[in-house]
């Protein structure tokens, strides 16, 4: 039996991408994977790759592509602070010509194109919780803006090609994800602290550990992502996604030396430039178009990615 659609996935090779490229291939869609692994596990391909409706190609999406496909979902670019800045104008030209190249693609198949984008578009905000709506707060030549200027650039080209050329698609903006398939040496705060944890090393909070994120379940974030492909046509965004319940990296550390059982104590490092201070989606209008908001606790989420990384170990 054929399958019902043929989706592009690029980044299909990272913790979204793959989780998604898995998700998409239970739905009956056969999916192209396009990744460069530059920060990617190949671990997480070795199942996908059993699945016979599942391609992979090793492609840099700075450069051009022509592939069939009836949607396309753009998940390329490392998305860890230490990962993003390692090469900086690799990851701005990621976020920027891979964003070009992948309009031009959907243009010329006039196939409808996702856009990842993120809750960096907002920098470290002055609005709490995060309206669509706010503009932001980004300091354009600071450690972060290889990532938060490339990502609202990509927005930028992505409004452009929907208003010049009608193309049809969607822009999400994801906040902070966890879960398993996450690589556990990316350098993100729930990776380090559930590491540092199984290890008994002192989990490392960056400045006082008063600065706030809310974390979403991998598989929340993936419902979301799948719902709005799904939306009517005038359904276009920038769509917040992500868990509403802000939480203290303070309050995460303790957390996870309780859920581990761990006799790991605290070690307070310097607070990187430009760490936003708080973040939080206001995720009413996901509500509103398609119903969603997340369904896994921390506690329950946290205890399927220990158990991941437990495993990995
Ligand atoms: N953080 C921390 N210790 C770590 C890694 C991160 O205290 O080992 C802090 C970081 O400074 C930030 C928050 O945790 O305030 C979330 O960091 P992460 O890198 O996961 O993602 P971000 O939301 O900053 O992109």
């Amino acid at each position: 039996m054929g399958r019902h659609k043929r989706i592009l996935v690029a980044g299909g090779a990272g913790f979204l991408g793959s989780n998604l490229c898995k998700a998409l291939l239970t739905l009956n869609s056969e999916v192209v994977c396009l990744d460069n692994l530059s920060t990617s596990r190949e671990e997480n391909l070795i199942f996908l790759k059993k699945n016979k409706y599942f391609k992979f190609i090793q492609h840099d999406i700075t450069q051009p592509i022509e592939v069939e496909v009836d949607e396309i979902y753009n998940l390329a670019c490392p998305a860890s602070p230490p990962r993003y800045q390692a090469d900086a104008i690799q990851t701005l030209k990621t976020s920027v010509l891979g964003s070009l190249n992948l309009l031009e693609l959907a243009k010329k198949l006039r196939c409808k194109i996702l856009q990842a984008s993120t809750s960096e578009v907002y920098g470290d905000p002055l609005v709490h919780p995060q309206k669509e709506s706010y503009w932001g707060h980004v300091n354009p030549v600071g450690k972060r803006s290889c990532y938060d200027e490339g990502k609202r650039c990509a927005e930028t080209f992505f409004m452009e090609y929907h208003l010049r050329y009608g193309l049809e698609i969607k822009i999400i903006r994801i906040f902070n994800t966890y879960g398993p398939g996450m690589d556990i040496y990316d350098g993100r705060v729930i990776s380090n602290f559930i590491v540092q944890a199984l290890k008994g090393e002192p989990l490392t909070v960056y400045g006082n550990g008063e600065q706030t994120r809310s974390f979403c379940y991998v598989d929340d974030m993936i419902n979301a992502i799948l719902k709005i492909m799904d939306t009517e046509p005038n359904v276009i965004g920038p769509i917040n996604v992500g868990n509403p319940d802000p939480y203290s990296i303070n309050r995460l550390a303790e957390k996870i030396i309780y859920m581990t059982n761990s006799e790991s104590k605290i070690a307070f490092k310097d607070l990187p430039s430009d760490d936003p201070l708080q973040r939080c989606p206001d995720i009413t209008y996901i509500k509103e178009i398609v119903g969603w908001e997340p369904t896994t606790s921390l506690e329950e989420g946290l205890k399927r990615t220990i158990e991941y990384f437990k495993s990995c170990l």
